[in-house]
């Protein structure tokens, strides 16, 4: 903390300057000292990463504020927004890939990434019961690539160990080359045409993979899958994607999910929603149904005289993630018989002639309505 290095003058921006200044002078700085621009100058590359901390803390207020105090207080040793300040390095600064999408948008990592020979990605689609969707799986994924060759630790050379640095580049894998970008001419890194990147000449080729590093076989993988994913969600495995042979690094497999209908749930998200069909009866004097949880039926009182259709919250029968749980959504129909026979049918007349209009609210109200408004009255339809 002693000898601290003042953000503001690295940015070159002034104490008082808004979140917009500072945004706008990193930008500037972070192109002009990016190291794809320099490659090989520590200078640049110190300069780029003392930008890249300036702004992790000035453009945080909280940081900034702490900072600003610190600044203001040197040497000591508590602060009134507690925490101890630094840890940044290597903490703070989180690899060039974040930095690249923030700056650049994504766009400029083709070059850096070609410097060292990586395999392809793989996707894979798991289809999962709707239940072991929602309660979590193990799931084994089959599935065929190029695998990393074992005799050789994907080197390609004889035993892991017939080869030699390669003279084009001097055994680092890569050459310099300049090109006209839209920021003017750069020194552009590329990968060594004689070493593919590898930076290495292979004296004997592996014999089980002719020199390739890697052979085309099935590989089986376990799967984890947490509780509660979703067609949205994917799992990466770390390198079970393509090998890239020459010992580089493989590329990662994607799981993505297919998941297979309920026979009666339906899902969004952590929320359950179901229908369900009750009786006439049932919706008039109320009663218990069971409705279906995701491990056993849940009982469920529909109270006297529900209508066809009100939705029923169940609170905490969703789904459970680690985000936290769902709730179970149950909406009741009333269910109309068919096919009643004639004595079912005199019964339900009988029914329907003991009920008088006073006891149907709707009806009362529409028929009162309807005689408001043509002078016309209905009893019961
Ligand atoms: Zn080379
Ligand atoms: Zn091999």
């Amino acid at each position: 903390m002693a000898d601290k290095k003042n953000y503001y003058d690295i940015l070159g921006v002034s104490k008082t300057a808004s979140q917009d200044e500072i945004k706008s002078a990193y930008r500037k700085l972070a192109k002009q000292y990016h190291p794809d621009f320099h490659p090989g100058d520590a200078a640049a590359a110190e300069k780029f990463k003392e930008i890249n901390e300036a702004n992790e803390t000035l453009s945080d207020e909280n940081k900034r504020k702490q900072y600003d105090y610190e600044l203001e207080h040197p040497g000591m040793s508590g602060n009134p927004f507690g925490g101890g300040f630094g840890g940044f390095g290597e903490g703070g600064f989180g690899g060039f890939e974040d930095i690249i999408n923030s700056v650049f948008g994504g766009g400029f990592g083709a070059s850096r990434q070609s410097v060292t020979p990586r395999g392809d990605d793989i996707q894979q689609t798991v289809t999962l019961s709707f239940l072991d969707a929602i309660k979590g799986c193990t799931k084994t994924v089959r599935y065929m690539r190029n695998e990393p060759c074992t005799a050789c630790s994907g080197t390609g050379a004889k035993g892991g160990t017939a080869f030699q640095k390669c003279t084009r580049c001097g055994g680092n894998g890569k050459v310099k080359y300049q090109q006209d970008t839209i920021f003017g001419r750069t020194i552009q890194v590329g990968v060594c045409p004689e070493c593919n990147g590898t930076g290495k000449k292979i004296l004997e080729r592996c014999p089980d993979c002719k020199g390739r590093g890697f052979l085309r076989n099935e590989t089986v993988v376990t799967v984890n899958i947490p509780a509660g994913v979703d067609t949205t969600n994917q799992i990466r495995k770390r390198g079970y994607g393509q090998a890239a042979g020459n010992g580089g690094e493989s590329g990662d497999l994607y799981i993505n999910f297919r998941i297979e209908p309920h026979k009666m749930l339906r899902r969004d998200g952590r929320d359950l929603y179901v229908t369900v069909p009750i009786s006439y009866k049932t919706a008039v004097l109320g009663g218990k149904i069971q409705v279906p949880g995701i491990d056993d039926p849940i009982e469920l009182t529909v109270p006297e005289g529900t209508a066809s259709g009100t939705r029923f919250t169940i609170r905490g029968k969703g789904v459970r993630t680690n985000m936290g749980t769902g709730n179970l959504y149950v909406t009741v129909e009333i269910d109309i018989p068919t096919k009643l026979n004639r004595d079912q049918a005199k019964k339900l007349q009988e029914y329907e002639d003991a009920i008088p209009l006073k006891s149907c609210d709707n009806m009362q109200r529409y028929s009162n309505n309807l005689s408001a408004v043509y002078g016309k009255k209905v009893d019961k339809q």
